[in-house]
């Protein structure tokens, strides 16, 4: 489904970023595997998808720096010339009550989740006006859209990217360029790794489904939106929750 595309992922060392990385090179793209601080596991990721002969290589950037996302962005121009999908999926979730909550949990959650997608989306479209082509894929959160106890920053965050999401869908759209938001509910992945079971219990009986969702279930939806199959799809957010939130 993606043959040729040129597909970078942020936040792809492990997680979400992983299994859609895994998926599209699946689907015949080059998979560009951004880390930050998870070099062994970035580096795992690229030999397993070369020992399957898939396209694969892995670049590093703290999506929230400026000059590392700008250096990251040169050196995708320099190597493959084009980028047809950015898939922001990089993002930190540190839970606190709002009493308890510092200015500096404050900016880190920021500046990863939201500046980190403005940073990269703006890098990104700058190749993609040029070609008239691209697709940019957010991912939010079902916080960001019904907003949760103890995640005021974090559910900030993601509602802010799905505000970014729709307003460089309108911006971007005579480029040919989509823009589309995810909104995974809960997933199994290192993200939620400490979560108190109780709490997990809970979560779990609301949603119809009947079952936590896995990094899988929103790498299919992020290869529908890359693919062509979703050329007509722009400034949604979709929700990939098991039916968690209606
Ligand atoms: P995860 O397992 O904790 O993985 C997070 C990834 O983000 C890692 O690869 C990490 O790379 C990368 N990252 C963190 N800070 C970064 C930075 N400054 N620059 C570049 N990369 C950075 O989390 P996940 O569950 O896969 O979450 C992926 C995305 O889905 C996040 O945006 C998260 O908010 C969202 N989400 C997750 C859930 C869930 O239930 N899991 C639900 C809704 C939304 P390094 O280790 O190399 O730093």
């Amino acid at each position: 489904m993606l043959d040729g595309k040129v597909v970078l992922i942020t936040g792809a060392s492990r997680g979400i970023g992983k299994a859609i990385a895994l998926l599209a090179a699946e689907n015949h793209a080059h998979v560009l595997i951004n880390y930050n601080k998870d070099e062994k596991s970035a580096a795992e990721l690229v030999d397993m998808l070369h020992e399957k002969s898939l396209s694969a290589s892995m670049i590093k950037a703290d999506v929230s720096s400026e000059d590392e996302v700008k250096d990251m962005f040169s050196s995708i121009k320099e190597k493959h010339s084009k980028l047809d999908v950015l898939v922001n999926n990089a993002g930190i979730m540190r839970n606190s009550l709002l009493a308890l909550t510092n200015t500096e949990l404050f900016d880190h959650t920021i500046d990863v989740n939201l500046k980190g997608t403005f940073l990269c989306t703006r890098y990104a479209t700058n190749i993609m006006r040029k070609q008239r082509s691209g697709k940019v894929i957010n991912i939010s959160s079902i916080v960001g859209l019904q907003g949760s106890e103890g995640q005021t920053v974090y559910s900030a965050s993601k509602a802010a990217v799905i505000g970014f999401t729709r307003s460089a869908a309108k911006e971007l759209g005579r480029y040919g360029i989509t823009v589309n938001a995810i909104a995974p509910g809960l997933i199994d992945t290192d993200l939620i790794k400490d979560m108190k079971p109780d709490i997990k219990d809970k979560i779990l009986s609301s949603i119809s489904l009947g079952r936590i969702g896995t990094p899988e279930d929103v790498a299919k939806v992020v290869l529908f939106l890359s693919s062509d199959l979703a050329n007509y799809v722009s400034g949604s957010v979709i929700a990939v929750d098991g039916c968690q939130t209606l």
